[in-house]
């Protein structure tokens, strides 16, 4: 019997309303893992309506915010205690190394942790008044419905970048995770219940983008939209909630660069590249998909790059020795190879890779893949591919390097590999992205903000910053003096 998963509405599982489901697969061995509720309008609805209760009942308005960071502790404390449960529920999903999701299940408790710890903390302030007896003060107040929209690449945490400040603010949430993942967040739901969350105050509603994620985008509940995913989909967000006044975080795509000067240590740089864009198979946001090095290091660390790639481990991302998974489904498989081939028709040379490797599973396998003779104008850096496809270039000068790395319409991490701290402190500066990496490469930390700049996002993640995301601002004033006599044509301050 396939396992069938509900929607998570009201602090339990809810058939869908159409009574359709859609399958999901494990993309490195194909097997059928499960069926997921195919959320519609009418499902959406009832969560959004579940959540708005949630959001104005007492259970969940009259805790303090002190409270709620017990509830976020809680959960913390239930995501240690199901660490390997949930680490192997995404690996079969996603594809995912299990060893990579592991060390992400040590990390996303702190999410939680941050958050509990800032909810308390993260609150008006009393504004100095030029007039003796107003007192003026700002409240942080929540939002109220918040509908977040996640991608496949990295269910868990990136959902939890969004719950928990939306939480520890004293929103509540409807959550439509990815139609190819939609297993670990609807656990983290249930388990965000035994924590002792008031019902409905986390929803999930499982479905595709254009079905159950449209309906919650036009949902007239909704006070703000949190999106991760592509820049395309986040655009046709950000544009349907602007005509409403509904607020949206976007967190989007990248083709980020990658920057080797020839004073950097070539063997810690050329890891930095490996990290950057075989990691997770390059489907990561902040791939380093392009990849600069100095005219005089170039062929070096070609070199070095290609023979690493050549070793990685493809096959089992359960087994330990595993390094590169499958891709997460079909169509990006087909995605990527025919970027690889649209690389070759362009000029690129294909120094390693670009093929479908054999591998003793059936899924979705792409081999870790260099591309040279590869420029700026090219298809293939351009745009985002999001697969394990690296275009490596060589430069001459920092000015060179500088104004080929800002060429780009996104604008979401970049990395640098130097020994001169001079040179370090200038490119962060002159670096358009939100991201900078000096020496290191897709760290990452709840505590330190995010934010994408041009095509690549709006709003931040992460740090306290976050939870401002998650808040509006009120300014009370308060007349403390009965007697004073106002002008009432003049304006007071
Ligand atoms: P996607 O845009 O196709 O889908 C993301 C989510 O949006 C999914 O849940 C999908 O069902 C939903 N969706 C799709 N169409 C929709 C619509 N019309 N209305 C409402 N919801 C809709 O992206 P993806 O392929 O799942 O994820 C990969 C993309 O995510 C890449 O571009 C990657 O760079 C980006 N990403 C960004 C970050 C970041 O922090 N900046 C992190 C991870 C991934």
């Amino acid at each position: 019997m396939t396992l069938r998963l509900d929607h998570y509405i009201n602090g339990k599982y809810e058939r869908p309303a159409a009574e359709e489901y859609f399958e999901s697969y494990n993309p490195a061995t194909l097997e059928l893992l499960y069926e997921a509720a195919r959320g519609d309008k009418d499902d959406v609805e009832k969560a959004v309506d579940a959540a708005s209760m949630a959001f104005k009942s007492a259970s969940w308005k009259n805790l303090s915010a002190t409270q709620r960071g017990h509830l976020l502790r809680r959960l913390g404390d239930l995501v240690v205690q199901h660490a390997d449960e949930l680490a192997m529920l995404e690996s079969q999903d996603n594809g995912k190394l299990l060893r990579e999701m592991k060390g992400q299940l040590q990390t996303l408790p702190e999410y939680l942790y941050y958050y509990a710890g800032l909810a308390d903390k993260v609150q008006g302030a009393v504004v100095p008044s030029s007039n003796i007896a107003i007192v003026n003060f700002t409240e942080r107040e929540p939002l109220g419905v918040v509908g977040a929209i996640t991608p496949w690449n990295s269910p868990l945490t990136l959902t939890v970048s969004k719950l928990a400040p939306a939480l520890a603010a004293g929103n509540t949430l409807v959550i439509k995770p990815s139609e190819y993942t939609s297993r670990t967040v609807l656990r983290l739901a249930e388990l965000a219940t035994e924590a002792g969350f008031p019902q409905g105050v986390i929803n999930v509603v499982t479905g595709y983008g254009a079905e159950a994620g449209a309906a919650l985008v036009e949902s007239r509940e909704l006070a703000k939209i949190s999106f991760t995913g592509s820049t395309q989909t986040g655009s046709r967000i950000a544009s349907q909630t602007a005509a409403r006044f509904v607020g949206s975080t976007l967190e989007l795509g990248g083709k980020s660069p990658n920057i080797v000067f020839e004073d950097a240590n070539i063997h810690n740089a050329s890891m930095g590249v490996v990290a950057g864009i075989f990691a997770a198979a390059g489907q990561t946001c902040i791939a380093g998909s392009r990849v600069f090095a100095h005219r005089s290091v170039y062929e070096e660390l070609v070199d070095k790059v290609s023979e690493r790639a050549q070793t990685i481990k493809i096959g089992n991302p359960l087994e330990e020795t595993t390094e590169l998974g499958p891709l997460a489904f079909q169509d990006q498989l087909e995605k990527v190879e025919s970027y690889v081939n649209i690389g070759r028709e362009e000029g690129a040379t294909v120094v390693t890779g670009g093929t479908r490797p054999d591998t003793e599973l059936p899924g979705y396998f792409f081999s870790p893949t260099v591309l040279t003779d590869v420029n700026n104008d090219m298809k293939v850096v351009r745009e985002e591919i999001f697969g394990p496809v690296a275009a490596i270039m060589p430069f001459d000068t920092e000015e060179e390097v500088l104004a080929l790395a800002n060429d780009t319409e996104y604008g979401l991490a970049a990395g640098v590999w130097t020994q001169n701290l001079a040179r370090a402190h200038r490119m962060a500066k002159k670096l358009e992205a939100g991201t900078i990496w000096v020496n290191t490469y897709r760290a990452m930390s709840p505590m330190s903000p995010r934010q994408g700049f041009k095509s690549s996002g709006v709003g931040i993640e992460h740090g306290i910053e976050s939870m401002y995301e998650y808040t509006r601002l009120k300014s009370i004033w308060i007349n403390t003096d009965e007697d004073a006599v106002a002008d009432p044509f003049v304006m007071r301050s």
